[in-house]
C-alpha cells in the first residue's frame, strides 16, 4: 500500500505529530496529488478534539488542499499530470441521488464522504491534507486557475466556498446589505467575496481590534458586538447575515438586526444547540438558515470568480512543526486570517 507522511492527532487531546498514513493505489478514476499547501480550518480543530463526536485516531485533518497532479488513472478525463488542483471538504458522494445530480454533492442523501475521518465508499477511513500526497476521485478535484497562487488558493477550498455559496444563493449583490459575524478564516473571505459581488458589507466582530483590516478587505462598516449600542443602532438593517462564529451566540439578538424578509445563515458549527426566540423571526418574517460548503461545480465557479476578482485568502504560512501552536491561536481568535501549512516541511 502506498504511504504519505502526515501530521495527525493521536487522540482528542494529544498534539498533532509526524506519522505515516496509507493512501490507496491510483484507481482508474483517481488523481494522485502532490500536496503543496493545506489550510487550517476551525473545523479541523472541532473534529480532532471530538467536539462533533468521537473519531478514529490517528487522524490527519486538512480539507483546504492545493497541489499538483503527479499521476492519473487510466480512465481519468478531467485532469492531467502537472495540473494545479484543489481538494476541499469532500472526496466522494453517491453521484446518483437527487442532490448529487443537482450538483449539490455536499447534501448527498447517502452522505458525502469527508476528506478526513470518513468511511470512503471502498470502506477505508479517509485521511486529510496535512500530508505529502493524496489520491482522490477525479470528480472531487477542481482546477486552480492561473493567477491564483497555490498558497492563497488553498483556503478557498473551504473558507471560500462556504461563504461564496450562501452569498450567491441568497443574492448578495448591489443594493443588498450584508453583515458578516466573526472576522476569522471564513469571515474574511465572506467580506472579500460579498464586496466583490457588489453588496454593502458590515463586519460584526467581538471588538474593534481588526477594524483597519476589515475595512481594507472591503467592508464598508465595522462594529463591535461587545458594545450593546451596536444592537440598538443596527436593528432591522440587514438583508443577509452570514454567521461564521465557531462558538454559540445569542442568535435572537442577531436576528433582530435583519430587515423584513431578511435571512441569517449559520455557517459556524458550534457543538451546542443555538436556541432561537420565535418572536425574533415572527416580528419581520425573518429566516434562520444553514449552509454547508458548496457543490463541486459551484466550487469551480467560486475559484474562477476569485481569480477574476484577484481574491486570495490573507494567510500566514507556517511549517508543519507550528501546527499545534496555530491551533491555540485559532482558538484564541488570533488569526489573520488563515494559517496555511507549507507541506514541503512535512517531508
Ligand atoms: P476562525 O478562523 O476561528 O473564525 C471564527 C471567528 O469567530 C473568530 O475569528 C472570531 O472573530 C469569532 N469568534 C470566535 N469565538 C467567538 C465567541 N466566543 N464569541 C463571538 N465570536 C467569536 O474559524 P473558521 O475556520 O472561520 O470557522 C468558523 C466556523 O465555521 C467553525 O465553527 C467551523 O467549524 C465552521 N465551518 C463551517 C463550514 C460549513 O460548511 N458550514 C465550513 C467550514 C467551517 P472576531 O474576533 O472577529 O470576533
Ligand atoms: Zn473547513
Amino acid at each position: 500500500m502506498p504511504t504519505a507522511n502526515a501530521y495527525a492527532a493521536p487522540s482528542a487531546t494529544g498534539d498533532l505529530t509526524l506519522t505515516t498514513i496509507e493512501r490507496r493505489e491510483v484507481g482508474p478514476h483517481d488523481v494522485h496529488i502532490d500536496i503543496k499547501f493545506a489550510g487550517i480550518c476551525h473545523s479541523d480543530i472541532h473534529t480532532v478534539r471530538g467536539d462533533w463526536g468521537p473519531q478514529q485516531y490517528p487522524l490527519a485533518p486538512g480539507h483546504e488542499i492545493a497541489g499538483i497532479v503527479t499521476e492519473v488513472g487510466s480512465d481519468v478525463t478531467k485532469h492531467k499530470v502537472g495540473d494545479r488542483v484543489g481538494v476541499g471538504c469532500m472526496v466522494n458522494s453517491c453521484k446518483e441521488c437527487k442532490n448529487c445530480l443537482a450538483g449539490e454533492e455536499q447534501y448527498c442523501l447517502k452522505g458525502n464522504v469527508g476528506t478526513y475521518g470518513s468511511v470512503d465508499r471502498d470502506g477505508t477511513i479517509t485521511q486529510g491534507g496535512y500530508s505529502s500526497n493524496v489520491v482522490v476521485n477525479e470528480d472531487f478535484v477542481v482546477n486552480i486557475p492561473e493567477g491564483l497562487d497555490l498558497d492563497v488558493a488553498a483556503p478557498l477550498l473551504c473558507a471560500g466556498i462556504t461563504t461564496y455559496s450562501p452569498l450567491h444563493h441568497w443574492g448578495a449583490g448591489p443594493g443588498k446589505k450584508v453583515a458578516v459575524v466573526g472576522l476569522g478564516g471564513l469571515g474574511h473571505m465572506a467580506v472579500k467575496i460579498a464586496h466583490a459581488m457588489g453588496a454593502e458589507v458590515t463586519v460584526l466582530s467581538q471588538s474593534l481590534k481588526k477594524m483597519e483590516d476589515g475595512l481594507a478587505l472591503g467592508a464598508d462598516h465595522y462594529y463591535a458586538t461587545s458594545d450593546p449600542s451596536t444592537f440598538e443602532e443596527l436593528g432591522g438593517t440587514f438583508d443577509l447575515i452570514i454567521n461564521t462564529v465557531s462558538a454559540s451566540l445569542d442568535i435572537s439578538a442577531y436576528l433582530q438586526l435583519l430587515s423584513l424578509d431578511g435571512t441569517l445563515v449559520n455557517v459556524g458549527a458550534p457543538p451546542e444547540p443555538l436556541p432561537v426566540n420565535a418572536f425574533a423571526l415572527i416580528g419581520a418574517r425573518r429566516s434562520f438558515a444553514g449552509s454547508a460548503i458548496g457543490g463541486i461545480r459551484e466550487t469551480q465557479e467560486m475559484l474562477n470568480f476569485c481569480a477574476e476578482h484577484g481574491l486570495g485568502a490573507e494567510i500566514e504560512v507556517i511549517p508543519a512543526s507550528k501546527i499545534n501552536e496555530a491551533y491555540e491561536r485559532v482558538l484564541a481568535s488570533d488569526v489573520r486570517y488563515r494559517f496555511v501549512i507549507d507541506v514541503s516541511t512535512i517531508g
